[in-house]
This record gives C-alpha cells, sequence and structure tokens, in this order.
C-alpha cells in the first residue's frame, strides 16, 4: 500500500538533486566507486514498457515511453558497470537461498509493444539480456490491446463529450480540450481494469462505435518477432492474455487469464514460460493473496509487481519488486546507487514477513 507515497518520495528526492551533480558523479567514476567500495546486494529489476520517442504517443502513455537512443545508452552503461542476469535465474538463486552476484541488475518489460523488438536487438548488441513479459492474447492479429486502444479511440472521437454507460458503469466525460482527452484516458482506463472482463468489453464495444469505429494500426509484437528475440536470448515471460486486474477480473477470469497464456505463450515459443508479471498497478489494487496463489498454481516460479523498491533475498518470488526507469541514464544510476541506502524495500501490509526467498501466499 506504500506505492503512491513511496513513489512521490522518491520523485522528489530524484527531482531535489541538482542535474549537474547527477551528471558529474555519473562521468568521474564516483558511482564506480560506490559499487566496488558498498556493492549492492539487491537486485534492482528494471521495469520498461515502451522504446519510442513522441512517435509512440499514440499507443503509450508518455511516462512510460524510453527513447530507442537513451535505451542503447541504458543498455551500454549497466552491460559494462553491473551484473545484468536473467531474471529466471536470479530467482532461481533466491528460491535456493543462494546469494546474488554484486550489483545485480534485471532487465523487464510489460505489455508487448512492437517497438520492443528494437530493444531486444540493442539488448543483444551489448551481450545483455531481458524478460519480455507478453499479453498473450493481444499480439498482432489478436485482441487489441486496451490500454492503446483506449488512447487512439479517445483522439479519434469527435463529439465534445462522452458518454458510456454499462451495467451500472456511468461514464460521462467532456473532450474539449487536451486536457480534457488526457483526463478522459485515465477516468477509461480505471474503469476498463477495475470492471469484470464482460463489462470492459461492452465498454469498448460502445467506445469504438462512439469514435466511429477507426482502423488501429499495429501496436504490439508479431509471434514471428517473439520468436526472434527469444532466438537472440531473450526470456519471454506472461502478462496475462488481455491486461486484467487480475482481483477485480474475478478468481475464476483470473485463472483462466494465468493459464491460457501460458499455454499460449509455450506453444508460440517451444520453451516453458516460468516467469509473470502483473498487469496494472498505481494507486488501484492489481493483486491480491489469492491471485499470488492462483499465480503459483498456473505453474510460474516468480511474478513481479510494480511497487517501486528494490529485490532482495528477502523478497516474496510471488511480489518483486521493481524500479521504475528513467528517461535519462544519469536519473537511472542515480536511483540505482544513490536511492539503495536511503529507500529499502517495505513489505506491503497483510504480507507475511518470511525468511528465505520462498512465496508468501
Ligand atoms: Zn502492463
Amino acid at each position: 500500500m506504500a506505492d503512491a507515497p513511496s513513489r512521490n518520495l522518491l520523485r522528489s528526492a530524484r527531482a531535489g538533486i541538482a542535474p549537474m551533480t547527477k551528471t558529474a558523479l555519473l562521468h568521474t567514476g564516483g558511482y564506480a566507486a560506490i559499487r566496488a567500495l558498498m556493492p549492492s546486494r539487491y537486485l534492482a529489476i528494471l521495469r520498461y514498457h515502451a522504446i519510442c520517442g513522441a512517435e509512440g504517443y499514440g499507443y503509450a502513455d508518455p511516462q512510460i515511453c524510453i527513447t530507442p537512443e537513451n535505451f542503447e545508452r541504458h543498455v551500454a552503461y549497466l552491460s559494462r558497470s553491473y551484473s545484468v542476469v536473467r531474471l529466471d535465474e536470479a530467482t532461481a538463486r533466491m528460491a535456493a537461498g543462494d546469494p546474488l552476484p554484486a550489483n545485480s541488475v534485471a532487465i523487464t518489460f510489460d505489455d508487448g509493444y512492437a517497438d520492443n523488438l528494437q530493444a531486444a536487438r540493442i539488448l543483444a548488441k551489448y551481450g545483455a539480456t531481458a524478460t519480455f513479459y507478453i499479453t498473450a492474447g493481444c499480439l498482432a492479429g489478436g485482441q487489441p490491446f486496451w490500454p492503446s486502444e483506449i488512447r487512439h479511440l479517445v483522439a479519434a472521437v469527435r463529439s465534445p463529450r462522452l458518454r458510456l454507460a454499462v451495467a451500472g458503469v456511468e461514464l460521462d466525460l467532456p473532450l474539449e480540450s487536451e486536457r480534457d482527452r488526457g483526463a478522459a484516458v485515465k477516468a477509461l482506463t480505471k474503469a476498463f481494469k477495475s470492471n469484470l472482463i464482460p463489462i470492459r468489453e461492452e465498454l469498448r464495444e460502445q467506445l469504438r462505435r462512439f469514435a466511429g469505429g477507426p482502423e488501429l494500426p499495429r501496436i504490439m509484437l508479431t509471434w514471428e518477432e517473439v520468436r526472434e528475440m527469444q532466438r537472440l536470448g531473450m526470456t519471454i515471460g506472461s502478462h496475462t492474455m488481455t491486461h486484467p486486474n487480475l482481483p477485480s477480473a474475478g478468481p475464476e477470469a483470473a485463472r483462466a487469464e494465468l493459464k491460457a497464456s501460458r499455454q499460449r505463450l509455450e506453444q508460440e515459443t517451444q520453451a516453458p514460460v516460468t516467469m509473470f508479471s502483473y498487469p496494472n498497478g498505481g494507486a488501484d489494487r492489481y493483486l491480491n493473496a489469492d491471485v499470488q496463489a492462483a499465480v503459483k498454481e498456473a505453474g510460474y516460479r516468480a511474478a513481479t509487481t510494480s511497487r517501486n523498491a528494490f529485490a532482495t533475498t528477502r523478497s516474496d518470488l510471488y511480489a518483486l519488486e521493481r524500479i521504475e526507469v528513467e528517461e535519462r541514464l544519469e536519473d537511472l544510476v542515480f536511483a540505482l546507487e544513490l536511492e539503495r541506502f536511503a529507500f529499502k524495500p517495505q513489505p506491503r501490509s497483510g504480507e507475511r514477513q518470511g525468511a528465505g526467498g520462498g512465496a508468501a501466499l
């Protein structure tokens, strides 16, 4: 539950340090000295989404976009300064109680945007690797990925107001300014993720009609591209079939999402799929003990959240913390090097405090 305050605290700490100080630290060997003298025993699991500039804002919130140029700067630096580990291997070590290499970083991507292929190529160029969590029902040719579809549809609506009503969910949103449209995307996203899947689908149908049924461009990877990424040494994990908030989807639908996505990914990649990432995050509840148990039952060995903190050998393997990435390398390395002294991972309320790396269910 500490998500929002700790994120705000991080943001203000990051913003409060003069950019020149961060740049100086990066270029004077200050961080290298910290890593050598006080190596991190944490696992910093980086959380990326889309690799794009403004051309991607039609399908992804600008806050989750990192430009390819900056991503390459991240990878060049990370691969030379840290132990970039495979998340499946790191979590297996944690489960066995074995220590992690000093200064361990694992790179992850959520969703499965088409631009992730370029990310995989950049990673391979530097001999690095990442885990890509794929929304298995929403790749090219599947169901449109609703968080992106909402952005496209809202941009296409011509009337000054948007009105949707489905089974007790009523939305009446002004669309007169850019600001209105941004707020409408947020309100729709909240409604789509906090209701049962059939209600989400009816809302989507109404929104499509309202927007005049525009054609969507290709946003997500193809299965052939996923296989190419796998051949480049990337790990393919699951991010469900259709990106619901699992606790709001209901237990049966949640189990079906977990099982079907794993099956589909294994069938397409011909490899075991053991890593999972919970969709959504932020202020809404996106995981609970029942959902964690279902993730374990479905055969996954570890799962990552959007909780902004370092993972440790004491972390719950089915609720691993991640570090939200920053656009600028200076800010990212600042987060990795200095915040680890100031922001220790904290358990969520109601979670077990346990030894070892075992799952708390
Ligand atoms: Zn996601």
